[in-house]
């Protein structure tokens, strides 16, 4: 069976694994590069190359489709579980947040705030199915449990950071998701996990299973329509070119999948238009020496600064990998009319850099190597109240049209690498039962 896969990312290179042994299988990637999210710089330090992704990544051990495709790609042994220490910056101070006893010192919240910020925890971790939190704002369901000062000076930052002006809307399913994760962590603080050699090895082993059993990946390669006529899926259009096939998986945000349908997926229009994507503008910045002198790797923002977070990938994994310190900057944005998005390139890194200067004294330009900018508009759901019910299905309608990716209800109530495997996985298996191959 023809078979094409529109989107590189990790839901479309999992499908494209799971089919391309029994099948004829091309997938489309508009950008350069394969792994879309989760894409890589490859970076050359004193004659030696190194992969590093372009926004920050690492996976939780509750990532169980993932790890178990990296055992079956052989990759395990590449597998490091680390130590990798968070903090909070609030207002000119920097507050560990790795132990109860360091979350006991965080001072901008009062011992009887950080007693219900405890209780609040440990009911979200005894929550077993977010469903029913899916219709509550977070915002309306923190005030209701922990009160206004656990909400104004611990969550609103955070949620302010990650969803902008989006945050108020954000649901209670989405935080109680998030929190569950984040606090799965023992006495001595949290261990994630990570490639050696970046997640690009992921992308390149799968890659090497399709094209190893005769399938295509072809980039810069945009999908600008998907061609179907009495509800059945007869190809895409490439170039301008129209490629028949018996069926489309699309990896692609729901708008452009609005968009290259033409409108014509009736069923699933209200979902399209109702999911609201957000973008991201991740800044990395190698340097002479470390940004986070007490070994931070995560650092959550609150602060006067064009971003929301500094991730210092050198204070997680060995410097020795890279032989160079390597930090992200990072913020996300809510549409195109954001000046993160319509600013040029070294007008943002800029921002990013004053920022620095501004929360770390001992930070200077001169220890700047090299900076980066990736910048994209389609890198996350917004995960509103009522987001539930545009959660999109693995089949679309028209026969041999399959869906797969961050819309799926594999990421929800939040997207990772793991829901897009699994994204991948379920399309391709559904399309095998359905197709009888
Ligand atoms: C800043 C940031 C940090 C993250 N950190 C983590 C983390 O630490 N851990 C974790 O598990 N997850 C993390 N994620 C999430 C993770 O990267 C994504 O959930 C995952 O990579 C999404 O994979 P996907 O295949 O579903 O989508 P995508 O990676 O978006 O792939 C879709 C692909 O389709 C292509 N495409 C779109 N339209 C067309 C078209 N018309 N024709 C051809 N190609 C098209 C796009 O270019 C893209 O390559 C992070 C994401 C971001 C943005």
């Amino acid at each position: 069976m023809k078979i094409v896969i529109i989107g590189s990312g990790l839901a479309g290179l999992s499908a494209g694994y799971r089919l391309c042994k029994s099948n004829e299988v091309t997938v489309f990637e508009k950008d350069p590069d394969i792994g879309g999210m989760a894409a890589s710089y490859c970076l050359e330090q004193s004659g030696k190359k190194y992969f590093i992704e372009r926004y920050y990544h690492h996976i939780f051990r509750t990532d169980s489709e993932l790890l178990a495709l990296i055992r079956e790609l052989g990759l395990e042994k590449q597998m490091l579980w680390l130590e990798a220490k968070d903090a909070y910056f609030v207002d000119g101070k920097n507050y560990p947040m790795n132990t109860p006893l360091e979350i006991l010192h965080f001072s901008p919240l009062s011992i009887l705030d950080l007693a219900k910020l405890g209780l609040l925890v440990f009911r979200i971790r005894l929550i077993k199915d977010t469903v029913p939190y899916d219709q509550i704002k977070a915002k309306d369901w923190i005030l209701d449990t922990a009160g206004k000062s656990v909400y104004e000076n611990f969550f609103a930052p955070l949620m302010k950071s990650k969803f902008g002006d989006n945050a108020e809307n954000v649901s209670a399913a989405w935080l109680i998701g998030r929190v569950k994760i984040r606090s799965d962590r023992g006495k001595e603080g949290e261990k994630l996990g990570y490639m050696r050699g970046g997640f690009n090895s992921l992308l390149e082993a799968l890659e090497g299973e399709i094209t190893a059993n005769g399938g295509e990946i072809r980039t810069n390669k945009e999908v600008t329509e998907l061609v179907i006529k009495n509800n059945a899926v007869q190809g895409v259009v490439v170039d301008g070119e129209f490629i028949a096939c018996d069926a489309v998986i699309s990896t692609a945000e729901p708008a452009v999948l609005d968009a290259i349908t033409g409108g014509k997926l009736e069923l699933l229009h209200d979902s399209l238009k109702n999911i609201h994507y957000q973008g991201t503008a991740c800044a990395l910045i190698g340097l002479d020496r470390p940004l986070m002198e007490d070994g931070n790797y995560w650092m959550n923002i609150k602060a006067d600064v064009p971003f929301g977070a500094v991730i210092e990938h050198t204070n997680y994994m060995p410097f020795e990998d890279y032989g160079e310190h390597l930090v992200y900057v990072t913020a996300y944005f809510q549409d195109e009319k954001s000046a993160l998005w319509t600013q040029k390139e070294e007008n943002v890194l800029d921002s990013y850099l004053q920022g620095l200067e501004k929360m770390f004294p001992g930070f200077s330009r001169t220890k700047v190597r090299w900076t980066k900018l990736y910048r994209r508009i389609d890198t996350a759901p917004v995960y509103e109240q009522g987001y539930l019910k545009n959660v999109l299905p693995f089949t679309a309608g028209p026969s041999g049209l399959y869906l797969a990716g961050m819309f799926s209800s594999t990421n929800y109530p939040e997207r990772s690498l793991n829901g897009s495997v699994k994204a991948g996985f379920e399309s391709a298996e559904l399309l095998m039962k359905e197709k009888g191959n």
